[in-house]
Parts: structure tokens; sequence; C-alpha cells
């Protein structure tokens, strides 16, 4: 299956990525496009991952995000479009309103915000006004990504704050578990039972 064309999402660094040559036109310039796997990134990013499947259960589109300073978590957040019926509530944007609360200051210069999936340009500008020190994300947006995929909202030039990216950190698993949500939904919108499959069959 065309994972790019059923979801709009392709796992990082994973088989054939259409449109991955243009992080390195004049938008993606700068892109900070490496693979990250340490253990702490990965120990975050599984929290993310906790919130995300969250989301799952909730019938909402499947994306966590947690905010960590100084080595602790300080918000954690997972999409509640549907349930807050508002439509900018994506993780990151709570995950943020929450940081802040904890920080005491809408400056969030000395956190990393952790995201399961490329922010879109919402949350990506929240992002930079919040001055958040790195961002974190899974698995790529092609559709949507403004953090590299269709463009770099995070970096760019002339800004006044810009963020350093790592990506790729759990892609795997990060975009599965969207794959698996929006899977499941087509089943349900067409009347057939979601055929249950493995993980790595669907990477
Ligand atoms: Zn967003």
């Amino acid at each position: 299956m065309d994972v790019s064309v059923a979801t709009g999402l392709w796992p990082v660094g994973v088989g054939k990525q259409p449109g991955r040559e243009k992080l390195d036109g004049p938008q993606g310039r700068g892109y900070n496009y490496k693979m990250i796997d340490s253990p702490s990134d990965d120990y975050f990013m599984r929290e993310a991952l906790r919130q995300a499947a969250k989301a799952h259960e909730a019938d909402e589109v499947p994306v966590g995000a947690v905010v960590v300073r100084a080595g602790k978590i300080i918000a954690r957040a997972y999409n509640q479009v549907e349930l807050l019926k508002d439509a900018t509530a994506h993780a990151e944007m709570l995950a943020l309103t929450q940081a802040e609360a904890a920080v005491g200051d809408w400056r969030l210069t000395d956190c990393d915000l952790y995201v399961t999936k490329e922010p879109c340009p919402m949350c990506a500008g929240a992002l930079v006004h919040v001055r958040i020190h790195r961002v974190i994300f899974g698995c790529a947006d092609l559709g949507a990504g403004a953090a590299g995929s269709v463009m770099n909202l995070l970096q760019m030039p002339g800004s006044n704050h810009r963020c350093n990216i790592a990506s790729g950190v759990l892609q795997n698993e990060c975009s599965w578990i969207l794959q698996d949500f929006f899977r499941k939904r087509r089943h349900q919108q067409a009347g057939t039972p979601a055929r249950s499959t493995n993980q790595k069959s669907q990477i």
C-alpha cells in the first residue's frame, strides 16, 4: 500500500519518499534533517506516543506531545479537536499552554517539544511564538508538515526565533498509529471490519 497516498504521512527515512527533494529547496534551506536516536529522545517520544494512544482510544486523530524542561516532562497532551470541538486543539497547542502555565511565562526558551507527527503550520507558528528551543518529531507529514516537508516555519530566515529540529525519533511507531487510525476509520465508513495487521507490514 502506498501509505503516503493513504494517509499523507511517510515515516522519515523509510522507503521512497515522494517530495523529499523539497527539503533541499528554498523553503527547506537550513532544515536539520538528521536522524536522532538518543536514549532520552526515545524516552520522551514514548511518552508522546502514550498520549497519541489516548487520542486513538478517544477516536481522535492520534497525535501526542510532551514538553520537556531540564530533563523533566512539564506538559503532556493529545489531539482533542473532536472532544473540544476546537480545530486549534492540536496536541502541540494544548501542551504549550500547559507548559506556559507550568513555567509561569509565555517564553519557553529552555524547553523542548516532542510530538509524534511533524507539526502543522498553526503549531509551528505557535512553537516559534513561545520560542521553544528544540522540536523533535517522529514521522514526517508530507501533506502539511511545516517543519521541513512542505515548508519550514520553524527556521524562517529573518524570524526573531528559530527552533532546532530533530526528526525520525521512533518514526515507525509514530507513523503506524496514524496509519492504523485512518485504516480503521476507512473500514468504519465502508461498513466493513478492519483486518488486524501487524505493524511491520504497514510500514
Ligand atoms: Zn498542529
